[in-house]
């Protein structure tokens, strides 16, 4: 046996291979067996089409299970997977491309033409297309062929995925993964939260995202279980298959659209044992009033691009509201002050993180990729957060978002939990703005729930009665909505590019 990642999902396949992978919101239903004839059929279009071990296959697609099977037939043929976000536009998708040079790309049928003029013009060698439905010229070019038998051989450090960041703090960058590094994940996370035959999971995460695609898929495919699938998230379809599942994993957005539904409470949640959140921070409120209305404490924990998950709340024991929990098996998370010193629990710093997690660097980024990395081997994640006393990580924010107003740091999430904490306020997003004086000044961006009346003055009156006068807001902006990406982060970049000049015109 190789160590290539699908080798050990074989391993752990159920022993009859007809039991079911993969159900469809439509009752479609998948088994193992079909897992392994599918993607091995692809794998084997994929050494035809010319593909081979350490090439790079692009793929923009929809969710659905062919698209599944052909991640799987990417570690098969021993190619390195790299999904790409549906809402990503044809000037992204020429940047992507054209970065990270695919042998072969996968597109929808529907963007085929442009897809293609852009893959043209990276070089690709052949374009093939999987739509929604799981029909395209992939599944007709592999329904005749002969599955591969097992797969190619990999070593462990060779690159199974290369996954471009949310770009939240900037352009993405293409992470580089091992097999060895997304299967100690899976084994790692597997165990930390008790997977065990008979669990179904829902599952309505993209699968572009490491979140969707490497936490959920890779965990159940160590179990041998299977799954619940709906290709984006639906509160009503949620409900209604909820007490079909064990487990359900989540953005902290599904979690407040599902209390948000009429029908949902402890009847849809009568069988599930586990619900998870993580890719953004989960709000306090959300996590009390999701443990009010269905007696579950949300397991939240704490992962990026690079590394899969890094922390996670305890299965048994106590999970925290409004922390990440303990450092997984294998994992080593330690933090870091400004004056380049490690600091002890309950300090606030930027957070660290090594293990057989981490990845190995940026896709053609050298120089990027040794700037966030100490010589000892730990990666710098830049999130600002702290080690409380009893062992639990907190997240505070991201270092690309203090801001530093007249000298002094100010760290946005504890000016946004007392603006949360106002009658009247939806949510916040706090940032800095460029400032004459004080070089940069605090400003926030709030929703209005209607439960009261407020606005800006009432805002930053009660900011002023709380926090000290550098932290206090000196705008505040309603707004419909805060901008979010497709993983439920706030995109405070567009914020910043909004109000630019407020200060300064
Ligand atoms: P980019 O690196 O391109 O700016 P990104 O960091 O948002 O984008 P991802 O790798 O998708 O891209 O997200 C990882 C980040 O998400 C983490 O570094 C952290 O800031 C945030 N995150 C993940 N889980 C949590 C959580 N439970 N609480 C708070 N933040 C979280
Ligand atoms: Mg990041």
């Amino acid at each position: 046996m190789s160590d290539n990642l699908y080798e050990l999902f074989q391993s752990r396949f159920p022993a009859d291979r007809k039991n079911c992978f993969i159900e469809t919101a439509d009752g479609t239903k998948y088994s193992y067996a079909d897992l392994e004839d599918i993607s091995g059929r692809f794998a084997r279009l994929l050494q035809d089409r010319g593909v081979r071990k350490g090439d790079r296959v692009a793929v923009q697609t929809e969710k659905s299970p062919e698209a599944v099977f052909f991640y799987l037939a990417c570690l098969r043929a021993g190619a390195a997977y790299l999904p790409l976000n549906t809402a990503y536009t044809k000037s992204e998708i020429a940047y992507f491309l054209g970065d990270a040079e695919p042998a072969l790309a996968l597109c929808r049928p529907e963007s085929e033409a442009e897809f293609t003029e852009a893959a043209e013009n990276a070089g690709v060698g052949t374009v093939l297309t999987l739509g929604a439905d799981g029909k395209g010229s992939l599944t007709e070019a592999a329904s005749g062929l002969t599955p591969l038998k097992g797969c190619v051989s990999a070593d462990a450090g060779d690159l199974a995925a290369i996954l471009y960041t949310s770009g939240t703090t900037g352009r993405s960058k293409g992470a580089m993964l091992s097999h060895r590094n997304l299967g100690s994940n899976a084994l790692a996370l597997h165990q930390t939260w008790g997977f065990r035959p008979g669990d179904v999971l829902l599952h309505a995460l993209p699968i572009f995202h490491t979140h969707g695609l490497f936490v959920a898929t890779n965990c159940l495919l160590l179990n041998g279980s299977s799954m619940l699938f709906l290709n984006k998230f639906d509160a009503d379809k949620v409900v209604e298959l909820l007490p079909r599942a064990t487990v359900m994993m989540g953005v902290p957005t599904f979690y407040v659209r599902l209390l948000a539904h009429p029908d949902f409470g402890p009847d849809a949640c009568r069988n599930m044992r586990l619900f998870i959140s993580g890719s953004a921070p989960l709000l306090e409120e959300t996590f009390q009033q999701f443990k009010e209305r269905t007696g579950h404490s949300i397991l939240e924990r704490y992962g990026m691009t690079e590394t899969g998950m890094n922390t996670s709340n305890p299965l048994e024991g106590e999970r925290r509201a409004g922390t990440v929990g303990f450092p997984l098996p294998g994992v080593e998370v330690q933090v870091r002050g400004e004056d380049g010193g490690l600091l002890p629990s309950e300090s606030v710093g930027v957070l660290e993180v090594r293990g057989p997690n981490v990845f190995s660097g940026y896709w053609r980024m050298p120089e990027k990729t040794a700037e966030e990395f100490q010589p000892d081997g730990f990666f710098i994640t830049g999130d600002v957060g702290k080690i409380d006393a009893r062992g639990y990580v907190h997240i505070v924010g991201r270092a690309k978002d203090l801001i530093i107003s007249g000298g002094y740091n100010v760290y946005p999430k504890e000016v946004e939990l007392v603006i949360d904490a106002l009658p009247g306020v939806g949510e916040s997003a706090v940032i800095g703005l460029a400032h004459p004086d004080f070089g940069e000044a605090v400003a926030a961006a709030v929703t209005l729930d209607g439960s009261a009346e407020v606005d800006e003055k009432a805002v930053i009156d009660a900011c002023r009665q709380q926090l000290a006068n550098y932290k206090t807001p000196k705008r505040v902006f309603v707004v419909d909505s805060l901008p979010r990406n497709s993983m439920g982060k706030v995109q405070k970049n567009l914020l910043r590019d909004a109000y630019k000049d407020s200060f300064t015109a």
